[in-house]
Formats: C-alpha cells, sequence, structure tokens
C-alpha cells in the first residue's frame, strides 16, 4: 500500500536522538530551547513555546488567551476535530464558518455574514481559528482587518502548514495573528514523533504558555507570591498540564528542521506533477492563490457530480493506494451533533466531503509510485 503521508528520517536524525539518550538530559535539557530556537530563527516570530503536541498547543493558545465559560470560538468545519476540541476543553461553545468552495479554507466572505450577524445578537466569538487546509494560507490580511473591526483573537492553525509562505513571509511569523500553532506529528511537513508550537509576538502570552505546559509553576521569583523558601521553592500560580516535549523530540525536530526547505521543494515538485498529470482529466485539482507557497501537507482532488465518491475510494484502496479523507466535516461527528449540529448546517462542507480524496504526497514518494496513483485514479474514474 502506497501510504498518504510519510515521515522522512534520516541517519542525522537518528543519530541526533542517540547522542540525547547517552546524554545527562533525556527531557528538559538543552535541546527543547535549541528547537524553539530554529522555529524562532526559520519563521521569524520573537516566541516558540515547544509542546507535546499540536493539540496541546492549540489548549495552551486557546487557555492563554483566555478562552472560558461562556465565550465563542468559532473555526472551519473543514479540520481535525482538535481544532475546535482545544475551545470545548475550556468550557467555551464552539461554531464554525463554512468553507470557500475553490480553497477548501474557511471563506472570507460567509466570516463576514456571520459576525454581522453574531454582532446583531450579541453572540461575536472571541477567538477564531482559521486552518490552513492542505498547507495553504487562508486569507490572513482579510481575516485580521475582519478581528480589529469585530475585537476577536486569531490562532491559525498552521499545523499543516510550517514551511509555507503567505505574502512571502514565512507561516508562523504570526504577522496576522495572536497565535501560530504548529504539529509536528509523523504524517506533517517535520516531524518529532508527536510534537506540536506555539508562535507568537507576544511576550505576555509566551510566559503564560510556558506556564501552562508545565503545571502553572514557576521557578521565577518575581512571579512568585511572597518570598522564596529556598532554593529549592517553586510556586504553583496557575492550573497547567503536564505538556512538556521531550529533548528526544526536540532533537529530532532540530535536525529535521535543517531538511525542511528541501521536504517543502519536494513536496511543491511532486503536486505541480500531479497537476500535470491531472490536468486534463475529470476531476478538480487544488487551487492555489498567488499570494501563497503552499507547504503542501495534502494533495486533495475533488471528484465532478455524477462520479460515485465512495466507490473510487475503495476502487483505489482495493489498488493498493492509500488515498484518505481530509476531513470528515467536524459538525457532523457523533459528539458535535450532541451538542446541537445538524446535517446541512455547513453545505459547502458537506459537498467538498462529499467530493474530496487526498492522494499520497510526501518528500520520498518515488515518480513512478505517484504514476501509479494516477494510473488508479484514472482507471477508477472510468
Ligand atoms: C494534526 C492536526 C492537529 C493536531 O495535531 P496533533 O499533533 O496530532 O495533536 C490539529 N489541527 C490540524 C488541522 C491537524 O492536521
Amino acid at each position: 500500500m502506497i501510504p498518504y503521508g510519510k515521515q522522512d528520517i534520516n541517519d542525522d536524525d537518528i543519530n541526533a536522538v542517540i547522542d540525547v539518550l547517552k546524554s545527562d538530559f533525556v527531557t528538559q535539557g538543552p535541546k527543547v530551547p535549541e528547537f524553539e530556537q530554529s522555529l524562532k530563527y526559520y519563521t521569524g516570530a520573537s516566541y516558540a513555546v515547544a509542546v507535546n503536541s499540536g493539540t496541546s498547543a492549540l489548549h495552551i493558545a486557546c487557555q492563554a488567551l483566555e478562552v472560558g465559560k461562556g465565550d465563542i470560538v468559532w473555526t472551519s468545519p473543514i479540520t481535525f476535530a482538535a481544532s475546535s476540541n482545544a475551545a470545548l476543553y475550556l468550557g467555551a461553545d464552539v461554531d464554525f464558518v463554512d468553507i470557500d468552495e475553490t480553497s477548501y479554507n474557511i471563506s472570507i466572505d460567509r466570516l463576514n455574514r456571520k459576525l454581522i450577524e453574531a454582532k446583531s445578537i450579541g453572540r461575536l466569538p472571541k477567538v477564531v481559528i482559521p486552518v490552513h487546509l492542505c498547507g495553504q494560507s487562508c486569507d490572513m490580511a482579510a481575516i485580521s482587518e475582519l478581528a480589529e473591526k469585530y475585537d476577536f483573537k486569531i490562532i491559525e492553525d498552521a499545523s499543516h502548514a510550517i514551511g509555507g509562505k503567505y505574502k512571502n513571509e514565512p507561516i508562523g511569523n504570526s504577522t496576522y495573528s495572536d497565535i501560530t500553532v504548529f504539529s509536528f506529528h509523523p504524517v506533517k511537513i517535520v516531524t518529532t514523533a508527536e510534537g506540536g508550537a506555539c508562535m507568537t509576538n507576544d511576550e505576555n502570552l509566551a510566559k503564560k504558555m510556558e506556564l501552562l505546559r508545565s503545571h502553572g509553576i514557576t521557578r521565577d521569583e518575581n512571579l512568585m507570591q511572597g518570598d522564596s523558601h529556598g532554593p529549592w521553592y517553586y510556586q504553583q500560580i496557575d492550573l497547567g498540564y503536564n505538556y512538556r516535549m521531550t529533548d528526544i523530540q526536540a532533537a529530532l525536530g532540530t535536525s529535521q528542521m535543517k531538511r525542511i526547505d528541501d521536504f517543502v521543494k519536494k513536496r511543491n515538485q511532486l503536486a505541480a506533477r500531479y497537476d500535470r498529470l491531472l490536468l486534463s482529466e475529470d476531476v478538480t485539482i487544488p487551487l492555489q492563490h498567488d499570494d501563497c507557497y503552499s507547504a503542501r501537507h495534502l494533495y486533495i482532488i475533488k471528484l465532478k457530480d455524477g462520479y460515485d465518491h465512495r466507490k473510487i475510494f475503495e476502487k483505489m484502496r482495493d489498488g493498493g493506494i492509500g488515498v484518505n479523507l481530509h476531513y470528515i466535516p467536524v459538525h457532523l461527528q457523533p459528539y458535535y451533533q450532541n451538542l446541537g449540529f445538524n446535517q446541512g448546517d455547513f453545505p459547502a462542507a458537506e459537498d467538498y466531503y462529499s467530493k474530496a480524496i487526498t492522494l499520497p504526497l510526501y518528500p520520498t514518494l518515488s515518480e513512478d509510485d505517484q504514476d501509479h496513483v494516477v494510473e488508479t485514479l484514472l482507471n477508477a474514474l472510468k
């Protein structure tokens, strides 16, 4: 089976991990700050807080922005459920903004209209979480303009997007947002096995997130109430979690970051090759905006009307192609249906779901394998 995604680990990566295993610290040594440094250097953001998953990153990002009971958080229905679960963890209400039919990212038009309506009924969101689907940035300039107008905060869910650019600037620099979140799960662009990070230019938010990733505990006397009891002393000043990344993971991440541009270049070459091979075929290839350089985490095609989506998907799986579907609209999940969402709530997302297929794409995918994917697809379409 040709998988839909796959990590690329080389000897340098392996040796970086072995070095940590032979060192004094397997966690909380020098490697996590080194990895954070590499993320800051690469993206241009002022602060990086590495954590043990993208989900944890979303959770503490929401908490740092003081999302809680009575607050409302909006995101896209076409995302991994973690984007909206993070707000639910904190007792907030979640709602979705339907997608744009061509980019599959959150629709600016629909966001605009939903904000006007929400304002009229006093239900404006506290935070909006745009998701850069497949690695292509959302229209962040437009979203940040709306954030000013309607006074909401922005967390970019850039789990797919490290290595990509928006208006020639690296995604993650958080120019148009309060916090940008990355995931380093093995199917993503660079990996730390499990892992994630929060990028921000706001020192206060960075400090809050550092506290939250480690139980809300500080050893900084300036943050303590009263005097220190001695050199052993620490204080818990907030309710946080154990969301720390290990040095083993961070060393892998720093090593992977040295190759990120190669990974993304290779993904773009393969995506362009898919475009060429599929251009004259009866499928919709993913549209790319001029001001975006996508990290190309996923290559998603859409079937045209009249095709049997499930049958084509099954034929590809039967043919040894590990196609996938990103994503089942979050509002259709039973848990979300129990919260009151219904089929029909977000028609563009649901239409997308009835047609989308994720084709295999990863840096080590060979052209022969890619040809085999295309051939299997074209046979299935017949
Ligand atoms: C992978 C992913 C996450 C969660 O990341 P983990 O590291 O798996 O916790 C969140 N949002 C999106 C869009 C993702 O693809």
